[in-house]
Formats: structure tokens, C-alpha cells, sequence
């Protein structure tokens, strides 16, 4: 057993949902506006005068039962139940590998099928349970186009966007394991928040830059935000991005949710090497659009994330230059020690430095929580994803193992 695997409290790898219904090629009614759905059930027969009763019916099966079988809607008629699934489905794509970590977190690598021509992609999905909420980290793009040099995900070529219900999906997936719909039930052992629901948050911070993929992602979150569907609040919903400034306004108008910015430096020419779509839009246009985020109050603050590294971006000059650029935004820092992976040249600042700057940006006014780093033993954590359609090597394993050790005995 490799120390991946032992470190994991459990490691489940098998097919779990065959999706032959995608296979087929059926279209899904799953990730479609209410409109879309009407127009869908009127072209198979379902007569106008009926077609919102029964968009509120099967809406009501999909986000608040969480059904994935037609057979399940037990108040449609069974001469309707019949063509619905000879023209649809709804069926959840495959769970390919469920990994746990030791603290908790699982990681769900998901195969969708082909769409037309194209192959079969696979993405991660994360769970992150705390006291009190459950965070579940979306993926938006199979890779990514960005390349920001800390980050795992942006070593995968982008294949392509997930289409809202891909993206939808994975939340519908995530509940379902976890036993957040009716009559579900968690695997035993499932580290959850004690009350409440099991999935309370989502952020889009997994694969793929969510603002290079906007229509989809914007159907999706709002149907994840929709009272009479998966009804998670807008405030418990954050799209995490690079800096991609012209839709950051629309964001704010279209979908109304919570903003976070992938930061990582305040000087423009480390900012280009870090976060590279920087040179299209510089800082100075990235905290503008920030200040004109609609609905951005003390209340509705803007996250920003900051990884931390070694030497790199970590000085208390950094702090202090990072406290003048937000000047006036209402901001809190996410410090996020940085999560090794295979093949990285970064190392995560000393524990003391991370802790100094914090306190610097405390004291100018700013929370500035440290992100526990969570996951880290099944690459789950912050900037670690990539699908495993690009498995690790054999020698990247153990390369990355060794590190994994290495820091085990570093912070002990
Ligand atoms: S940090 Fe986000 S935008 Fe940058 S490469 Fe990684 S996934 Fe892409």
C-alpha cells in the first residue's frame, strides 16, 4: 500500500454508476432553465396548458428529491414517466474513484461522457466538512488555459468547459454520497457538519477559471440558488477568480454571488509570473472592477486569496504593499500555505512567517484567516487538482510521497 493510500482513512476506487442513458446520447434535463424544460416537454407532446405544472413537478423530483430514475416520480403519470425516458435522462455520471482523507475530506473523480465527437473527460470534486458547514469545491473546465505556476490543475491543457448540468452534477453527486436528500443515507463513517446541511456552501475553485466558461456556470449556480430547487443561499455561493475583468461586473449583476480573487502578489511583475493572466489585466483593473462589484459592502465582503510562498511573495513588505492595494474594498485575505504537488519548484513559507504576515494585516483592519490546509494526503487540498485522466507517473507518485513525508516531519 503506498503512503497515499495509507494515509487516507479510506479509498474506494470502482465504477459506481454505469451512465449508459449519456451514453445513448439522450439529452439531459438536468442544468436547464425552466423555459428550456417547458419547450423540452411540449416537443415531446406534453400539451402547453400543462407543461409548467409539470416543470414544477419534475423540478421539485431533481433538486429537492434528488431523484435520478424517472421510475421514482411516482406522481407523473406512468405514460408520461415512459417518454420521458425514451427522449431523456437524468442519469448521475460515473463515480470513478471516492478518495477520504484522513481529515475528512473526500475527492470524487467523475467521468462524463463523450459530448458528439468529443471523448469521455474526467474531474475532481471536493468535500470539505468543518464544524458547523459543509464546502463543496466545483470544478468548472476539464484543465485549464491559465497556467498560474503554483497550481497544479493549470498543468492540464484545458479540454473543454463543463456544460451546467456536468457542472450541477457534481453537487447532485456530492449530496447524494453524502446523504443530503430525502431518504438518503451516508457510508458509514462520514465526517459531516452535526446539523444542518451536509453540503451548505459551494465555491467554484476547483478546475478550470469559472469566468472563461460564464453561460454555463451561470445556469448552473443559478439553479444551485434556485428557493424551489437545491435552495443553497447566494451568500453561501463563491466563484473564485483569476482576474478575468470583464465579466467580473456581470458576475455581480447575473448572478449575484460571492466574489474571491486568485491574488498571490501585489507587484504586477511577479503577479505576471504567478498568476499569468495578469498581463492582460493588470492589478490596477483587477481591485477597480473589485471596487465596483455590485452588492460589495462590509457585509458582502470580497475574498482574497493568497498562497503562500516561501521567499516568493511572503515578505512583510508584501503585507504592507497588499494592504494599500485593497485600500478602500471591502476585503478579507485568505492566507493558504501552499499545497505541494508533483514536479512543483515552490515550497509553503515557514509556519512563523505565514503567522507575522497575518498579524500585519490584521493589525491594518483586515481579517486574515490561515486557511488549515485540508485534503493534502489525497491531493484534495487548494491547487493540488488534476483529473486523473493525466494519472501521476509512478516516479511523480513517489516523488510526491517523499514530500509528503518530508513534511509530516516538518510539521511535527
Ligand atoms: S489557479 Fe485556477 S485559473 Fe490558475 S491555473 Fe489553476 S485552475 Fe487555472
Amino acid at each position: 500500500m503506498s503512503v497515499l493510500e495509507a494515509s487516507a482513512g479510506l479509498v474506494i476506487k470502482k465504477p459506481m454508476v454505469a451512465n449508459i442513458d449519456l451514453l445513448d446520447g439522450k439529452p439531459s434535463l438536468i442544468g436547464i432553465t425552466r423555459e428550456e424544460m417547458a419547450e423540452a416537454l411540449m416537443d415531446i407532446g406534453v400539451p402547453q396548458k400543462q407543461a409548467k405544472m409539470r416543470v414544477s413537478q419534475l423540478w421539485n423530483w431533481l433538486y429537492v428529491r434528488g431523484v435520478s430514475d424517472f421510475d421514482h416520480m411516482t406522481n407523473v403519470a406512468k405514460d408520461l414517466r415512459e417518454k420521458l425516458k425514451t427522449h431523456f435522462t437524468i442519469a448521475r455520471p460515473e463515480i470513478v474513484e471516492e478518495q477520504v482523507s484522513n481529515d475528512g475530506t473526500r475527492k470524487w473523480l467523475m467521468r462524463f461522457p463523450p459530448r458528439g465527437a468529443g471523448r469521455p473527460v474526467e474531474i475532481e470534486t471536493v468535500y470539505i466538512p468543518e464544524e458547523g458547514r459543509g464546502t463543496l469545491c466545483i470544478s468548472s473546465q476539464v484543465g485549464c488555459t491559465l497556467t498560474c505556476s503554483f497550481c497544479h490543475t493549470g498543468t492540464q491543457r484545458l479540454v473543454r468547459n463543463l456544460t451546467a448540468e456536468e457542472i450541477l452534477a457534481q453537487l447532485l453527486v456530492a449530496r447524494d454520497r453524502l446523504g443530503d436528500f430525502p431518504d438518503r443515507e451516508a457510508p458509514q463513517g462520514t465526517i459531516m457538519p452535526a446539523e444542518g446541511r451536509k453540503v451548505s456552501n459551494i465555491v467554484m475553485m476547483g478546475m478550470g477559471e469559472p469566468l472563461y466558461n460564464f453561460e454555463h456556470v451561470k445556469t448552473a449556480l443559478l439553479i444551485a440558488t434556485d428557493g424551489d430547487g437545491l435552495s443553497l443561499s447566494k451568500r453561501r455561493v463563491t466563484l473564485s477568480t483569476s482576474g478575468v475583468v470583464p465579466e467580473i461586473f456581470r458576475t455581480g449583476e447575473e448572478i449575484g454571488v460571492m466574489l474571491a480573487i486568485s491574488l498571490h502578489a501585489v507587484r504586477d511583475e511577479l503577479r505576471d509570473m504567478l498568476v499569468p493572466i495578469n498581463k492582460k489585466y493588470p492589478l490596477k483593473e483587477l481591485i477597480d472592477a473589485c471596487r465596483n462589484y455590485p452588492g460589495v459592502s462590509n457585509a458582502r465582503r470580497i475574498t482574497f486569496e493568497y498562497v503562500m510562498l516561501k521567499d516568493v511573495n511572503d515578505s512583510l513588505e508584501d503585507a504592507k504593499m497588499l494592504t494599500q492595494l485593497l485600500k478602500g474594498v471591502p476585503a478579507k485575505i485568505n492566507l493558504i500555505p501552499f499545497n505541494p504537488w508533483p514536479g512543483t519548484n515552490y515550497q509553503c513559507s515557514d509556519w512563523e512567517q505565514i503567522e507575522k504576515f497575518a498579524d500585519f494585516i490584521n493589525h491594518a483592519g483586515y481579517a486574515s484567516p490561515i486557511r488549515t490546509p485540508r485534503g493534502r494526503d489525497i491531493l484534495a487540498a487548494c491547487g493540488q487538482l488534476k483529473s486523473e485522466s493525466e494519472r501521476m507517473r509512478k516516479t511523480e507518485r513517489m516523488a510526491f510521497e517523499a514530500m509528503m513525508i518530508a513534511n509530516h516531519g516538518a510539521d511535527d
